[in-house]
């Protein structure tokens, strides 16, 4: 889902945006002074910008400009004057787009999404993102086949890390040996369920704290292993 970030000292207004904006599925935030903006804007997350250029404390001008120092992110310039919008355009700040006040929500959406979807097909944005699974201290990047253990990558063999991948997946399930054998492992490898015995102990030095407390993965005496959440 696209982000969104408006700052906007006009609270009325921005609710209004907020909500006609967030109709059409994207995600909204709302900051009310320019310092706030500013300081959201360069650490938050977003994909767009709409900035209002008159706002108390730091302006729409410089949220722009400083924006602009550190990302591409497409920049919505939002003026109740048409005179200012004129200045601005010719100062060359980086804004992508200029809008007079007042204006219908729906021209809003209109170019918040043309301006999305230019953006995304210029630096390829919409790629999908890696599939992560994230549980405590624990980090698998089951696209990147990475895995990280509080911030600190392990090195897996593909085995383990199909292993692994397969108990994480599927939660607070048992798991007998033979099962885990058979969906790891292809039938004719050689091997048997010691193998899966020698892995799970692998993974665990990797992944555990205390392999004598795992935290992770769990024995389940007489059956065989559960990975816990
Ligand atoms: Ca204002």
């Amino acid at each position: 889902m696209s982000r969104i970030l408006i700052v906007e000292d006009e609270e009325s207004i921005a609710e209004l945006e907020k909500d006609y904006l967030e109709l059409s599925g994207f995600e909204v935030e709302i900051a009310t002074s320019g310092d706030t903006g500013l300081e959201m804007a360069l650490k938050g997350d977003y994909d767009i910008f709409i900035l209002d250029l008159m706002l108390p404390g730091v302006d729409g001008f410089e949220i722009c400009k400083q924006i602009r120092k550190e990302k591409d992110t497409p920049v919505l310039m939002v003026s109740a004057r048409k005179d200012d919008i004129d200045k601005i355009r010719g100062l060359g700040l980086g804004a992508d787009d200029y809008i007079t006040k007042p204006f219908s929500p729906s021209e809003l959406v209109a170019r918040v999404k043309a301006h999305l979807s230019r953006y995304k097909r210029l630096v390829g944005k919409d790629v999908q993102k890696n599939e992560v699974i994230e549980i405590r201290g624990l980090k698998i990047d089951r696209t990147a086949r990475r895995v990280f253990v509080d911030g600190v990558e392990k090195n897996f063999t593909t085995k383990e890390f199909d292993l692994l991948t397969f108990l994480a997946s599927n939660p607070n399930r048992v798991f007998t040996k033979e099962e885990l054998f058979s969906n790891i492992w292809d039938m004719e490898s050689l091997g048997d369920i010691a193998t899966v015995t020698v892995h799970i102990k692998k993974i665990r030095e990797k992944i555990e704290l205390d392999t004598s407390k795992p935290q992770y993965i769990e024995t389940i005496w007489g059956v065989g292993y559960r990975f816990k959440i």
